[in-house]
């Protein structure tokens, strides 16, 4: 995963292959599917929907207390990334479920974490425009 935590807002972003187009993470030095070595980042939107998931019941690390969720989640333009769901209860995950990046900083890092995600990308799209 790619994560532009410099900035006041933190995103999600890809790398995209100057050649073919493809957008993979994590980034690497060629692009997984022609081998060139240029490419760019491009900004993700944070939506996607759960592709697979388990519940963790036993604590392996003390900044995560159980349960909670990882999860394979399909990014909406296209690679899949592991994380955590949250702001639900670990049995209302399901395979499909929509959900939308959520930053949280720990120590010095920033997780790009997942919520559910109850409303339609065009209803966002609509209130960007609108004056705050
Ligand atoms: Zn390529």
């Amino acid at each position: 995963m790619s994560l532009a935590h410099d900035t006041p807002s933190p995103r999600l972003e890809a790398a995209v292959c100057k050649t073919c187009g493809h957008l993979f993470l994590p980034s690497g030095p060629v692009c997984p599917r022609c081998w060139s070595a240029g490419f760019a980042t491009r900004a993700l939107s944070g939506r996607g929907s759960v592709a697979t998931f388990t519940i963790y019941r036993q604590q392996y690390d003390p900044g995560f207390v159980p349960p909670y969720v990882i999860a394979l989640i399909a990014l909406a333009e296209g690679p899949r990334m592991i994380s955590n769901v949250v702001g639900c209860a670990p049995e209302s995950v399901r395979v499909g479920m929509p959900v939308r990046a959520r930053f949280e900083r720990r120590g010095e890092r920033v997780l790009a974490l997942f919520e559910p995600d109850g409303v339609a990308p065009t209803a966002d799209a609509a209130r960007q425009g609108e004056p705050s």
